[in-house]
């Protein structure tokens, strides 16, 4: 059982100086697992340095490119239009290849991010953690959310990093009880599982977005043009989808318990 809480936190709390490392699989998992969380820590003034592990190779593009373009050039532009809309200080590509779904020949590609040596890659992580005296990692749950093996990749990459640098790792992931009850999430398209994310028990965060926060986070999903539609954005049950955002914390509380949102107590 869990009970929410008010954050020992003051909900103004300005975050001035502090940073937190930001781990993703591909172009547009930040903006839609944790865009509400990253546009708010900026807005308090801490650094958000952004990680992307791959540029998405293996996505569907929703219509045709432009003459002449990659779909890893597209998504790159997409990416930083989507950390400009969420304040994010710094971006860091780490310039492997996206793995695609279980049983795709990509998985087998040198590049492939399921290929890497993570320990070697966590170390480098945690290097940038380091120089940037960041507090906390933010990664994926075991799972990667939805068994994305890129994504396990990352929850892998998160959890060693922040164990090399010793500090708080927090697993983004999504509450699947909450999203029982509202219309479609990207997830329920995406590698054909039936359940996804955690039951509420086992979160220890959440971010609730507030008006502002949402429309940034709607514009970075937006910026993902090549992933992302008008039927995503425009459902009128957006904001019962998208508004909140949902944490696992491994650690001493930090930056997100100061985020002033309520958090659960085990
Ligand atoms: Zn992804």
């Amino acid at each position: 059982m869990s009970l929410l809480t008010d954050t020992p936190f003051p909900p103004s709390a300005r975050l001035d100086g502090r940073t937190v490392v930001v781990l993703h699989a591909h172009p547009d998992d930040e903006a839609i697992f944790t865009g509400a969380t990253i546009r708010r820590l900026a807005d308090r003034g801490a650094r958000v340095v952004l990680v992307t592990a791959t540029a998405g190779e293996m996505g569907t593009p929703r219509s045709q490119l432009p003459r002449g373009a990659d779909l890893a050039t597209v998504r790159r532009d997409e990416l930083e239009a989507a950390a400009a809309a969420l304040g994010v200080a710094r971006l860091v590509l780490l310039g492997r290849r996206d793995s695609g779904l279980p049983g795709w020949d990509s998985s087998s590609h040198p590049q492939a991010l399921v290929r890497a040596d993570l320990p070697a890659l966590a170390r480098q992580v945690a290097d940038l953690v380091e120089r940037e005296h960041a507090e906390a990692v933010v990664a994926y749950d075991a799972d990667g959310i939805y068994g994305h093996p890129d994504h396990i990749a990352v929850h892998l990459l998160g959890r060693y990093a922040a164990a090399l640098a010793a500090v708080t790792s927090y697993d983004a992931t999504v509450d699947r009880e909450h999203l029982h009850f509202t219309g479609p999430h990207l997830l329920d398209e995406a590698g054909g599982r039936t359940t996804y994310g955690r039951v509420t028990a086992e979160i220890t965060t959440a971010v609730a977005a507030t008006p502002h926060e949402l429309a940034a986070k709607r514009a970075a999903m937006a910026a993902h043009a090549s992933q992302i539609g008008p039927g995503v954005l425009e459902a009128p049950d957006f904001a019962d989808v998208y508004e909140l955002e949902w944490f696992v914390r491994r650690g001493e509380p930090a930056l997100l318990e100061m985020l002033g949102n309520a958090h659960a107590v085990a």
